[in-house]
């Protein structure tokens, strides 16, 4: 039984060591450390030693090797990472600001990351998902990504499964039409969207936030889970809304925080726990992931996130 998998890019992500360095300008970098929202999500998950799986592409290549090394050590069940000859594994470059924001370089369509597609899906794996999670940024990829991304969800829900959606974004790469276009037939299928900031009212085309949320809801999601940053998250079920505990870290790297949310929400999902305590769990996990440079680096044990929330709460 595989609790949980996931569909979507592997990447390499190499960084700037200082800030403000332009990733047109020469400087130095530090990497590669294993990355991609997905491989993100299931390696936090692997560490909290739930059964989970990633299917993706990487190249047969050493950014490939720094991935698979990491997932694998981590217990994540490697054995849908299609390994391919021809392409090398996809690579972000990023530059971070002293205001905070970042600007990424991307590597994926052309790279192995891009070659994920339907026929390559084992059905009979996915018949063993409980909850599939699926990303925005990787229904941004290319038609065959996101043609898998449908199927694999899909199959998912047919064999009493859960869908999970994280939009993830890059309306900066992307035209607003186009991203509402590919979410759509995703949010037809998903019982949880985790949106953050104004991402629920991208994708539903609504100005309000509340009438985003409204407007989801009314498709028939079971709840839409907003991530507010250091604010923690709010979760709208057409009944109530939910809040749960938030934390105060010293963020050196937003990136992968997100992930390691979704992992705590899922996480909290399966133990069958009180939305709020669902809530608290998720952001604790997303504050840690925010601790330290690197996509994977932040993310932590059960029983070190277990320590954390305890400390935090005296
Ligand atoms: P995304 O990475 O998807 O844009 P957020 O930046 O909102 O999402 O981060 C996801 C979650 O991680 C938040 O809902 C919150 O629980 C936690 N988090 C993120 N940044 C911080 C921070 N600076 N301090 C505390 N918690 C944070």
């Amino acid at each position: 039984m595989h609790w949980v998998a996931t569909v979507g890019e592997i990447l390499a992500e190499v960084m700037r060591t200082g800030l403000n360095v332009a990733l047109s300008e020469p400087g130095l970098f530090a990497g590669p450390y294993p990355s991609g929202a997905p491989a993100i999500f299931a390696d936090a998950l692997g560490k909290l030693g739930v059964p989970s799986a990633i299917i993706g592409c990487v190249g047969d290549d050493d950014f490939g090797k720094c991935n698979i090394d990491r997932l694998s050590a981590d217990g994540v069940d490697i054995s849908q990472i299609r390994i391919l000859e021809d392409k090398i594994t996809g690579i972000a470059f990023v530059t971070y600001y002293d205001d905070g924001s970042r600007r990424f370089l991307y590597h994926i369509k052309d790279s192995a990351a891009g070659r994920i597609k339907v026929e390559d899906l084992d059905k009979e794996f996915l018949k063993t998902v409980k909850v599939l999670h699926v990303n925005g940024s990787s229904l941004a990829i290319n038609e065959n990504v996101r043609k898998a991304c449908y199927e694999a969800a899909g199959l998912v829900k047919e064999n009493g499964g859960i869908v999970s959606f994280d939009p993830n974004l890059r309306p900066e790469i992307l035209p607003l039409e186009e991203i509402q276009n590919y979410c759509r037939p995703i949010l037809k299928k998903c019982d949880y969207v985790l949106p953050s900031g104004g991402e629920a009212q991208l994708i539903t085309g609504e100005g309000a936030p509340e009438d985003a949320v409204k407007s989801l809801l009314a498709t028939g999601i079971k709840a839409v889970v907003v991530k507010k940053g250091e604010e923690g998250s709010v979760m709208y079920t057409p009944s109530a809304t939910h809040v749960g505990k938030s934390f105060q870290v010293k963020a050196v790297d937003p990136t992968g925080a997100g992930d390691c949310f979704s992992a705590g929400f899922v996480y909290g999902l399966l133990q069958g726990w009180p939305r709020e305590r669902i809530l608290t769990f998720a952001n604790a996990m997303g504050a840690l992931a925010t601790t330290k440079p690197g996509p994977m680096e932040g993310s932590r044990t059960l029983s070190q996130i277990n320590e954390f929330m305890e400390i935090s709460n005296n």
